[in-house]
């Protein structure tokens, strides 16, 4: 993994920072970088590309990576977020020591200096209300028009603007702007506003402000003040920075941060807005941010990815100025590859069947050794008991075998993984014909899987003993949506929630090693998929698994084949 990180080719990113410190361009040679949430909801897949962006750069140049919480809009914040956010960068293995930071700890400074900018001239108090602003502001191929308030008396503005800091006047009446031009041709720079009045209380300032600065305004200083070197955003600041470059360009500002764009990562069948997740909570359409449906970090965390895994993937990924959309297989590969390197196995039968094994001692129990992973070569082992009643798969039975099955049926001999040989021998049915169970006799001699005579049989199947076994409820998670772009056909992406995205198992049968198994562990139930103890729901009297994802099929790449 290491060697494939180095030689790969430098992004452009790594290329501008390389080229910066060749050239004197960075303080004291250290980059400074920022990881700049606003904590209005948990965190997604796409913020692990910026925070691996941020945090990895830093890492890389031997620098610094701050968290800084960009708290401006107190009305959709919540302490729980900021709580939330800490927890998915700390799970993602990234750490901003001491470097932790909110924007409102400016919020003195950036009154300071708008109270300069007005003295200067730069700023005046504007009551135009928010239709007749984006009037006045014009259009891509307009000019906007001055505001009646522009030419406002400097002594007027300071009066204005501090009694809208003293909550004398309502949402709406008032706000501050900056005088560049409204002839720009970017609208940005169209005299932005810079604070605006809100009745709101700070989850940090609480009651102290009701006037809250703009994004723009509050993003560069925070920057400048923090000596941020490289501000490194999402393509949809482009148009924003010759704002930002106003604002760190501001007399008596000292520092000159420089702000990139890159990429979102966009994933199909995904949401990735806050917004929209936040929906989909509060509608409680899933059980809440972490739902392990959910592409919000906490809800892969329980779903039981990787952070190794999620790091691999937006590694991959990569870091470009070209937005398009990434395949979810990718994500899933990546998880897979690190389950399985990882992952420890077990047996579980999730559609139960009973196998009576006639010739089997009753009562009796013998114990086998199961390697926890044959993909680890320190792999350790753990017991599994058998016994004369057993489970296996239904899908592990055909009582009229098509042709191609190689699993058990009337007179075909099996391997039952870790333990002997069986043949079916009949089966039992209920008054409706259904097949309540299947007899079956073993071959002592294939104890652990081989005979004496060397002969081989094409299948093999999982089991649980039936007595041994631990019962649990399994969560069968699947996408969330099931159009690769929620809403395209019908603009409405609740149209496109998967109906089958949980399948809800109330009572599995796991080998009884699962009863050790804790939340944060990986495992493979053996040709079932990769699956975790659910870190909310599961107690040791009910235990509770989800499914994180499926293993590769090639019995459904068969049935597919043979159209069943
Ligand atoms: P959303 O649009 O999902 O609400 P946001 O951009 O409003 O996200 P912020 O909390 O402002 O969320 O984002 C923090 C940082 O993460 C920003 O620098 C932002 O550019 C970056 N970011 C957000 N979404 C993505 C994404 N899909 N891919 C990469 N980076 C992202
Ligand atoms: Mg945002």
């Amino acid at each position: 993994m290491e060697t494939e990180k180095e030689e790969r080719p430098l992004n452009f990113l790594e290329k501008i920072i390389e080229d910066d410190l060749k050239n004197g361009r960075v303080p004291n040679n250290e980059i400074v970088t920022r990881f700049p949430p606003e904590p209005n909801g948990y965190l997604h897949i796409g913020h692990i590309k910026s925070i691996c962006i941020n945090f990895g750069l830093a890492e890389k140049y031997g620098g610094r990576c701050h968290l800084r919480l960009d708290d401006t809009n107190p009305a959709k914040e919540e302490t729980e977020y900021i709580d939330s956010i800490k927890e998915d960068i700390k799970w993602l293995g990234f750490d901003w020591g001491k470097y932790e930071y909110y924007a409102s700890d400016y919020y003195d400074k950036l009154y300071e200096i708008a109270v300069r900018l007005i003295k200067e001239g730069q700023a005046y108090v504007d009551s135009l209300s928010a239709e007749e602003m984006k009037e006045y502001r014009g259009t891509l191929t307009e000019p906007g028009k001055n505001s009646p308030d522009r030419d406002r008396p400097i002594e007027e503005n300071l009066r204005l603007f501090e009694e809208m800091k003293e909550g004398k006047y309502p949402e709406g009446s008032y706000t501050l702007r900056a005088k560049i031009d409204m002839a720009s041709p970017n609208i940005n720079l169209r005299d932005p506003a810079l604070y605006r009045i809100k009745y709101a209380t700070h989850p940090r300032t609480g009651d102290k402000w009701c006037i809250y600065p703009m994004y723009d305004f509050t993003h560069p200083i925070s920057d400048a003040i923090e000596g941020i070197t490289h501000s490194i955003c999402t393509l949809e600041f482009e148009d924003h920075r010759p704002a930002y470059d106003w604002a760190t360009s501001i007399d008596g500002i000292e520092h000159t941060p420089h702000q990139y764009e890159f990429a979102r990562l966009n994933i199909n069948y995904m949401l990735m807005s806050k917004r929209k997740l936040l929906y989909l909570v509060r509608n409680n359409f899933v059980s809440g941010w972490d739902d392990p449906r959910m592409p919000t970090i906490s809800g892969v965390r329980r779903r039981g990815y990787s952070p190794e895994s999620m790091k691999d993937f937006v590694n991959r990924v990569g870091v470009a100025k070209v937005e398009g959309v990434v395949d979810y297989a990718l994500m899933e590969f990546c998880v897979r590859e690190d389950l399985n390197k990882r992952a420890k196995r077990l047996m579980a039968v999730l559609d139960p069947l009973l196998v009576v094994i006639d010739n089997y001692e009753d009562g009796k129990t013998e114990y086998f050794d199961a390697e926890d992973n044959p993909e680890d070569e320190n792999s350790k082992s753990h017991k599994v008991a058998f016994s004369k009643h057993i489970y296996i798969e239904k899908e592990d039975f055909m009582e009229n075998p098509v042709k191609g099955y190689h699993r058990l049926y009337i007179g075909n001999e099996i391997r039952l993984k870790h333990a002997y040989y069986i043949t079916a021998t009949s089966v039992e049915k209920d008054g409706e014909g259904n097949i309540i169970c299947v007899h079956a006799t073993y071959d002592p001699e294939s104890r652990g899987g081989t005979t004496k005579d060397g002969r081989k049989v094409k299948g093999t199947s999982h089991w649980v003993s039936k007595d041994h076994a631990l019962e649990a409820e399994v969560r069968q998670y699947d996408k969330l949506f099931k159009a690769e772009v929620p809403g395209l056909s019908t603009g409405n992406y609740l149209d496109d929630l998967n109906p089958d995205s949980l399948v809800v198992i109330e009572k599995a049968y796991i080998e009884e090693e699962a009863r050790n198994a804790k939340a944060g562990d990986y495992l493979q139930f053996i040709r079932n998929g990769y699956y975790c103890v659910d870190s909310k729901d599961s107690r040791p009297e009910h235990m509770v698994f989800n499914r994180t994802c499926t293993l590769k099929d090639s019995w459904a790449k068969q049935k597919a084949k043979l159209g069943l």
